[in-house]
């Protein structure tokens, strides 16, 4: 079959005055991809489902944190964006910490694969308690594992509902041929471990917070990264919060002033804002209070199942 050169089909795109549409940001042609799955937390916004990001690089897909819905979610940026993160393709997670938005999906991410013929175990990467926690999901399901297995449905994918759980208290925590993914220890609070997660690959450097509160280990784990994903509130509307919620936003999280100055530090070729608490502000108002607090480079307020 003939295939027309690069050059060619270039020339026809200019002769039709065509110009393609990038998805949201510039996408490379290939190598490492970074999908929103989630943007949310634990208000029900139909519209931001629970935290997940996936880095794929070299047909492999990477999570972070399982909130709910992580499966379907997965299922819709595999179709949207022709990439592997079909149920059976997701085998590997690393959770930032155990807060319920971030592990609701886990029960899920753990059987429903399962069901859909991923034979091997899930492995699971993340702070100390992640063993006990997994222990424990693996019991409350324990009916249907057996149901499964021994009752009347075709179930030949017998190691494919088993999880295997690898606690870290920070440091290189995983390596492949693709990619090194070391977890950077944060402040998240009273939280004895919470994690972010810096992704080295052949072409990206790639750092997602987690919950943070500004985190000099975060900026000095991106340190001129590509992507710097970190969760943000809202500086313009938090003097709307109560006392109490006050002390929690910023012991536990970042603001909206806070990440310019964290950003400036970083300096990431990208800075997206995922795990937002809005409160009444949009997309473009938390972009706007980044740059209005002196951030220079480029920042976006991500939206589920986005690419970049
Ligand atoms: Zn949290
Ligand atoms: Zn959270």
């Amino acid at each position: 079959m003939w295939v027309p050169p690069a050059w060619g089909l270039a020339l026809v795109v200019t002769l039709l005055g065509w110009v393609p549409t990038p998805t949201v940001a510039q996408v490379p042609d290939s190598g490492t991809r970074v999908v929103i799955l989630g943007t949310g937390n634990p208000n029900s916004d139909p519209d931001r489902w629970g935290p997940a990001v996936a880095v794929v690089v070299g047909g492999q897909a990477y999570l972070v944190d399982a909130g709910a819905g992580v499966v379907r979610r997965a299922a819709a940026a595999a179709r949207i964006h022709d990439l592997p993160l079909t149920g059976i393709d997701l085998k590997r997670v690393f959770i930032t910490h155990l807060h319920s938005d971030h592990t609701l999906g886990l029960p899920d991410l753990i059987f429903s694969p399962w069901v859909l013929g991923r034979l091997e175990p899930l492995e699971i990467y993340g702070p100390p308690g992640l063993e006990r926690m997994t222990h424990h999901l693996l019991e409350a399901w324990r009916e249907d594992i057996d149901m499964r297995l021994y009752g009347l449905e075709p179930q030949p994918y017998v190691d494919g509902y088993r999880a295997i759980t690898h606690e870290s208290r920070g440091g290189l925590i995983y390596e492949d041929e693709h990619v090194r993914v070391e977890a950077i220890p944060v402040a998240h609070g009273s939280w004895p471990y919470s994690f972010g997660y810096r992704f080295q690959t052949a072409d990206r450097t790639i750092v997602i917070s987690g919950d943070a509160r500004p985190s000099r280990a975060l900026i000095e784990a991106c340190n001129g990264c590509d992507i710097l994903v970190h969760e943000v509130y809202s500086s313009a509307r938090f003097p709307s919060r109560s006392p109490e919620w006050k002390t929690y936003h910023s012991s536990f999280h970042t603001s909206t002033d806070e990440l310019a100055e964290i950003a400036t530090a970083a300096r990431p070729g990208l800075l997206l804002m995922y795990h937002q608490l809005f409160w009444g502000d949009s997309d473009e108002d938390l972009e706007g209070q980044v740059r209005a607090a002196g951030y220079a480079g480029r920042v976006l307020s991500a939206r589920d199942l986005e690419i970049y």
